[in-house]
């Protein structure tokens, strides 16, 4: 099983990884640079081989770089649209430099403009980025719609993966929260949202999982996460996705809040909840 969180950078990238290994994880989230905006960290060609061989040598699962919160390609505001496009240039070709791995963004808020200028405002930067993306996916992450949010449902998403010009260098990310916050009833009917998610998008666009419980009912569109088990997804829901057989072969990256013993304790409970036929652990 490949169950890892969200960890920082900050103190280098083979730092996260042995970090990942002490929390008793064998993937991470990290956010590409400061999630507020700004800058991302210098470049260390070294460092990120350090990482690479520790996670050769562990057998780690795919990475998943996040974008930062601020990155809005579906912005009204010109300047606002520019800054998505630098960020997401310059963190898929730093990502690339350690390929094999997931950038994952949030696809945008329309602010008013409405749900079709912002999806054509996604595919048009989308269609400027890609090319230049050699070993790195990039990832759509579904949303909780709260909001002008876009990717509060799966049609928006699959908007976005059919107009693209090279929707093979793209996925999804589907973060439990947020699609509960959406209003699919994972909990009563976690089959029946991965046939509409199969139906609507396909599920071999679905490469990693946000596994978070959250703190709102079905359909809250607030996008307020809660620790694994305690939320209104609980603990046997959890249970179920991290073996379903359309998912468990997925990287599952907690973004629970936590700090770091927080999350190796999730990690360990989810670890033991994991099927016994499975034996991986
Ligand atoms: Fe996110
Ligand atoms: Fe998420
Ligand atoms: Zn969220």
């Amino acid at each position: 099983m490949f169950i890892g969180s969200h960890l920082s950078i900050s103190r280098g990238y083979e730092q996260a990884g042995k970090e990942a290994l002490r929390i008793g994880a064998n993937t991470f989230q990290y956010f590409t640079r400061n999630p507020r905006g700004g800058r991302a960290r210098k470049l260390d060609q070294t460092d990120m081989d350090k990482l690479r061989a520790l996670m050769e040598e562990n057998r780690f699962g795919p990475l998943l770089g996040h974008a930062p919160y601020t990155l809005n390609p579906a912005s009204d505001k010109e300047t606002v649209r520019a800054f998505a496009e630098i960020a997401m240039r310059e963190d898929l070709a730093r990502m690339d430099l350690l390929p094999g791995n997931y950038y994952n963004f949030h696809p945008g808020s329309h602010v008013g403009q409405g749900v079709e200028k912002g999806l054509d405002y996604i595919i048009g930067l989308l269609n400027l980025v890609l090319p230049a993306v050699q070993g790195t996916k990039v990832l759509l992450e579904t949303m909780a719609g709260k909001g002008t949010e876009i990717g509060g449902n799966f049609e928006e998403i699959a908007a976005i993966l059919q107009q693209v010009n090279q929707p093979e260098k793209m996925g999804v990310c589907l973060d439990t929260c947020h699609i509960h916050e959406a209003g699919y009833d994972i909990v009563k009917d976690l089959d029946g949202v991965l046939d509409a998610f199969d139906r609507i998008i396909g599920l071999d666009k679905l490469f990693a999982i946000h596994l978070n419980d959250s703190k709102n009912p079905k359909g809250a569109k607030k996008d307020r996460h809660e620790k694994i088990g305690e939320g209104t997804l609980g603990l046997s829901t959890i249970e179920k996705i991290i073996n379903h057989e359309k998912m468990q072969s997925l990287p599952f990256y907690l973004e629970t809040p936590n700090e770091p013993e927080g999350y190796a304790e999730e990690i360990a409970l989810l670890r033991g909840l994991r099927n016994t036929l499975q034996t991986d652990k």
